[in-house]
C-alpha cells in the first residue's frame, strides 16, 4: 500500500508551499487508498518551536488535510538514528573522521581558489583507527562510492544522474552524537514504511545523498517526486507581496479552505484544462505524471476568482460561520467585537444571498455588509458622499412617502421609490443612487430594496433623516 508523508521543519508557520506539498501527499495517499503520515522534523533544536508546531497542525486542519496515526517527532528518534550510523560503521560502510574545523576550512578555501564546489577530501576514509587523536571527538561519515553514478528515477524530474566523484562522504553523525538531517530523514522514511517521497525540488540533491544511505543500508529506496517550487507572477522566487505567506494569512485574508485547496492543486498539477475540482474529483484525478516540470506561478487574481466561486456555492449559514471564525481578527478594526450580536447575525444571514454574489473574500463580504453594522450617523466614503451631494434634491419628500408604508418589505419599498422617481421625472437610478449612498455609506451595495428590507423601516428612516436634514 501507498504510504506518503509530510515532513515540515517547525521553524515557522505552515508556508503556502508546504501546504501544497501536504495537499499533494494527502491526495496521492487518498487516491491509492493509502496513508499520509506526519513527521515534525524538529532536530534543529535552536530553531524549532512549539508555537511553530501548533501553527503547522492548525494550518493543516484548517486546510482540511488529516494524517494517519500519531505525529512523529524526529528528535525523539535520535537514538535510533545513532544506531543506524553505528551499524554502518560496524559494516565498514562508514568511518570516523577527525578532520578539524581548520582542515575543513582549508578544503573550502582551496575549492574557492580553484573555482569548484567544495568537497571533503576523504582524508580519514582509509586511515587506521589507531592514528586517531585522543583529544578529538570524531564525526561519522558515510563511505560513499567514489566511482560510477548515483541515479534518482524521479516521478516528476525523470532520470537524474550524479557522478559519484562529485559527491563527497557526507556526515551521518555529528561529533556531539546528534544525527544529521540526511541520516534522520532516511532512517525515518524507512522505519515509517514510506513508499513515496513527494516534496519540493529544492531537495533533489539531497535525494542523491539519501539514495547513497539507503544503498549502504541495503534498504529499498522509496519512489521520489520532486515538485517545482512556486514562483511569483513575474517568474522570480515567490516574495511575500506575491503570496509567500503562511496558510493562516490566507485564512485571515478571508479565503475558504475549499478554495485554497482547489487553487493549490492547480499550482503545478493539471488535469486537462479543468480548473474547478471538488475534493472528491481531486482525489479521483490526482497523479504524479501530470505534475509539470517548470515552476508554477502564483496568481492572486485566480485565487480570488475561485474563492468567489466557492462563496457563491456556499450555504448562507456556512458563510456566516466562516466570517465568525476570523471575526476576532477582522472585527475590531471595523468597530465590531469578536462575535456578532444576535440581531446583527440575523441580519447578516438575511442579507447573505445578495452579499455573496459580489464578494471575492470573506473580508470583502464583511465590508460590503457595512450598512448592517454601521453606527448612525453613517460616515459616507468619498464616492457615496459625492453621489448624495449630487442627488440630495431628488430625495426631497421621499421620507414622508416611506413613512406611510405599512407593510415594509422589498416589494413595497420598491413600489414607493419607483413612484417617487416617476413623479419627479427622474430615472430610477437617479433616485436609487443617492438613496443607497445615504443608507449604506457606499456607492455599491447589494440590491437597494433588499438593503432597505433588511434594515427595517425605523433604521431606514432614521438614516435618511440623519443625512437629509
Ligand atoms: N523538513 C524538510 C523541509 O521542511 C522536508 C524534508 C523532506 O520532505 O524530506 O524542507
Amino acid at each position: 500500500t501507498v504510504v506518503t508523508r509530510f515532513a515540515p521543519s517547525p521553524t515557522g508557520f505552515l508556508h503556502i508551499g508546504g501546504g501544497r506539498t501536504a495537499l499533494f501527499n494527502w491526495l496521492y495517499a487518498k487516491r491509492h487508498g493509502g496513508k499520509m503520515l506526519l513527521r515534525i522534523e524538529d532536530t534543529d533544536r535552536e530553531r524549532s518551536t512549539n508555537a511553530a508546531i501548533a501553527a503547522i497542525l492548525d494550518g493543516l486542519k484548517w486546510l482540511g488535510l488529516d494524517w494517519d496515526g500519531d505525529v512523529v517527532h524526529q528528535f525523539s528518534r535520535a537514538a535510533r538514528h545513532r544506531e543506524v550510523a553505528e551499524t554502518l560503521l560496524a559494516q565498514g560502510r562508514a568511518y570516523y573522521c577527525y578532520a578539524t574545523q581548520q582542515e575543513l576550512e582549508e578544503m573550502r578555501e582551496t575549492a574557492r581558489k580553484e573555482g569548484r564546489p567544495s568537497r571533503y577530501d576523504g582524508r580519514w576514509r582509509d586511515r587506521d583507527p589507531s592514528e586517531a587523536p585522543k583529544d578529538l571527538k570524531p564525526v561519522i561519515r558515510l563511505k560513499a562510492p567514489t566511482e560510477g553514478e548515483t541515479v534518482v528515477e524521479d516521478e516528476v524530474q525523470g532520470r537524474v544522474v550524479w557522478q559519484n566523484k562529485d559527491l563527497d562522504d557526507l556526515v551521518l553523525l555529528r561529533s556531539d552524537g546528534t544525527p544529521t538531517y540526511m541520516l534522520a530523514v532516511v532512517v525515518d522514511d524507512h522505519d515509517m514504511g514510506v513508499t513515496h517521497v513527494i516534496r519540493g525540488d529544492d531537495h533533489l540533491t539531497n535525494a542523491a545523498r539519501q539514495t547513497q544511505i539507503y544503498q549502504a543500508m541495503g534498504w529499498e529506496v522509496p519512489k521520489m517526486a520532486h515538485i517545482p517550487l512556486i514562483h511569483g507572477p513575474d517568474g522570480a522566487k515567490l516574495s511575500k507581496r506575491h503570496g509567500a505567506l503562511g496558510v493562516e494569512a490566507y485564512r485571515s485574508m478571508g479565503y475558504l479552505p475549499v478554495a485554497l485547496r482547489n487553487y493549490l492543486v492547480r499550482l503545478g498539477w493539471s488535469h486537462g484544462d479543468q480548473e474547478i475540482f471538488s475534493t472528491e474529483e481531486m482525489i479521483q484525478s490526482f497523479d504524479l505524471k501530470n505534475i509539470g516540470r517548470s515552476p508554477a506561478r502564483f496568481d492572486f487574481a485566480k485565487l480570488e476568482n475561485l474563492n468567489g466561486h466557492y462563496m457563491r456555492l456556499s450555504q448562507d449559514e456556512d458563510l456566516v460561520q466562516a466570517v465568525e471564525v476570523i471575526l476576532p481578527e477582522i472585527g475590531p478594526e471595523r468597530g465590531l467585537g469578536p462575535t456578532f450580536p444576535p440581531e446583527l447575525r440575523e441580519k447578516l444571514l438575511a442579507a447573505m444571498p445578495g452579499l455573496k454574489e459580489r464578494a471575492k473574500t470573506l473580508v470583502e463580504l464583511l465590508d460590503s455588509a457595512y450598512y448592517l453594522y454601521a453606527q448612525r450617523p453613517l460616515r459616507l466614503d468619498d464616492k457615496a458622499a459625492g453621489l448624495l451631494a449630487d442627488g440630495r434634491a431628488r430625495l426631497a419628500g421621499i421620507v414622508e412617502k416611506l413613512e406611510a408604508v405599512d407593510e415594509w418589505n422589498a416589494r413595497s419599498v420598491e413600489a414607493v421609490v419607483r413612484e417617487h422617481a416617476e413623479v419627479i421625472g427622474a430615472k430610477l437610478g437617479q433616485v436609487a443612487q443617492p438613496l443607497r449612498a445615504a443608507l449604506t455609506g457606499r456607492a455599491t451595495s447589494p440590491g437597494l430594496f433588499d438593503v432597505m428590507a433588511v434594515l427595517g423601516k425605523d433604521e431606514t428612516l432614521s438614516r435618511l433623516q440623519d443625512q437629509l436634514s
